[in-house]
């Protein structure tokens, strides 16, 4: 029998001292399951006594179980201070104004070696002490309206930010910057483009994919192409700007009614679906790929649309859904409900009786696509015609969540079930467009130059 060396015994803290290596300390581990090299972190509150946390050479963080470790060096020491020196933003009369609301995620982060979480951190003269850059593009004013991870962003979170910005327009501001965790981003900037219209100034929401305490973060080229975005491009639209490839040349401005995280770690994770992005960013040019969006105006005439009704839900259907998942949306008095449907838009036969009782209580149903890009078409199978005649509206190209977000607001004005539904067929925002266009399937997933790269590999 192999006799496998079962490791130190004991708590993280009591083998550090035996081994005479310190927090802080760059160390080189071996371990049963392989070697590693890195600075030990302090241990966090809420870790166990028997893992030692290893902030590895590529910035990544990983836990080493004690009971593994054969052997552990000290080969350096570099207590790392992760206070973000604070300065003063400077302004200069030429320069645009440019106000940025910060509301948490991972671009207002850093580690907390406290709890060993990504906390948001977020402050005005952090943020200059941080990318000093964004003085060279713009005035910058910043407010701290949320600090919350985006999961936590909601209705009450739109409106606020919707009355702020609305303000901030009125009073003369060139462009909008909003820091956003990048999870629910998509969620916020369809939020804003319903209850902010007609803005004289671009409104864009960025976000980071890593933290600033990473070297593969974003967190700061985002913030540079988004406050170039806001204080120079001519495109007065709420959009998104995150990178458009995996590396960074370039980021993509999408419409903030057609835009989607659709990858969990990557930092090109925002597409535009169903549609073309509306201009590529760099630190010094923006390229329209658009053009028919609403241009920058002088006049302050923007009108605030602050209204959401809560008790609006979105089902995924998913195969053998049975119809207590709808019957108990009723039963809890949900207002109306966005379906995302199989293919061109279906749900099986046992939820047809359930969906009568919908319309029956006067609660809208429209339908969306799981497929994402496409059309919602009921008129090309029976069960598409079967679900219409009980009420069902086809949604067009509306995104599942945009859907959802719009509905929302809908009957956040009127409960009057032919007003909502003249609501969401009513596009805003390219929410809902009269054709995809031919290019925009493949071509931008991810940049020209990476998509001729991959079938030049393929066709080799
Ligand atoms: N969980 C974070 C959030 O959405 C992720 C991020 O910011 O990218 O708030």
């Amino acid at each position: 029998m192999i006799d496998i060396f079962k490791g130190y015994k004991g708590k993280a803290l009591e083998i550090l001292k035996q081994l005479q290596v310190r927090v802080w300390s760059d160390a080189l581990i071996k371990t049963t399951r392989g070697d590693f090299s890195g600075i030990i972190l302090p241990r966090s509150e809420n870790d166990d006594d028997y893992h030692i946390v290893l902030k590895l050479k590529t910035g990544y963080n990983v836990g080493i179980d004690v009971n593994t470790i054969t052997t552990m060096k000290e080969v350096g020491y570099k207590e790392a201070h992760y206070k973000i020196p604070e300065k003063e933003f400077p302004t200069s009369e030429d320069k645009p104004n440019i106000k940025l609301f910060g509301t948490g995620g991972t671009i207002a982060s850093r580690l907390d070696y406290r709890t060993g979480a990504v906390i948001p951190a977020f402050s005005p003269g952090e943020l200059y002490g941080a990318v000093p850059e964004l003085a060279d593009i713009c005035n910058l004013k910043t407010e701290k309206l949320f600090a919350v991870f985006s999961e936590n962003m909601g209705p009450d979170q739109y409106k606020k930010l919707a009355v702020n910005i609305g303000e901030e327009i009125k009073n003369g501001i060139d462009g909008i910057v909003i820091g956003h965790g990048t999870d629910t981003l998509h969620h916020t900037a369809a939020a804003l483009s319903y209850m902010i219209q007609d803005s004289p100034v671009p409104i864009v929401l960025v976000g980071s994919q890593r933290s600033s305490d990473r070297p593969s973060s974003d967190a700061a080229l985002n913030l540079i192409h988004a406050t170039t975005a806001a204080a120079y491009s001519d495109i007065a639209e709420v959009v998104v700007c995150m990178f458009g490839p995996t590396s960074d040349e370039y980021a993509l401005l999408h419409q903030g009614t057609r835009v989607r995280k659709m990858h969990s770690s990557y930092r090109s994770t925002f597409r535009t679906i169903g549609d073309v992005p509306i201009a590529t960013v760099t630190r010094d040019k923006i390229t329209p790929i658009q053009k028919n969006y609403n241009k920058r105006r002088k006049d302050r005439k923007v009108r605030i649309l602050p209204y959401f009704e809560e008790k609006v839900a979105m089902v995924y259907y998913y195969p053998n859904m049975q119809p207590d998942m709808i019957d108990s949306l009723i039963d809890n008095g949900y207002k109306g409900i966005v379906i995302a449907g199989t293919g061109l838009g279906h749900v099986n036969k046992p939820l047809y009786p359930a969906i009568r009782r919908c319309r029956e209580k006067n609660i809208p149903v429209f339908m969306t696509v799981q497929t994402l890009w496409g059309y919602v078409h009921m008129f090309v199978y029976d069960t598409g015609r079967d679900l219409m005649a009980d009420g069902v509206v086809p949604a067009g190209n509306m995104l599942p969540e945009v859907a959802y977000i719009k509905l929302g607001w809908a009957l956040g004005q009127t409960d009057d079930p032919e007003e909502v539904k003249k609501i969401m067929l009513t596009p805003v925002s390219s929410d809902i467009t009269p054709r995809e266009p031919y290019n925009g399937y493949l071509i931008y997933q991810g940049g020209i130059p990476e998509v001729e790269e991959f079938i030049k590999k393929v066709h080799k």
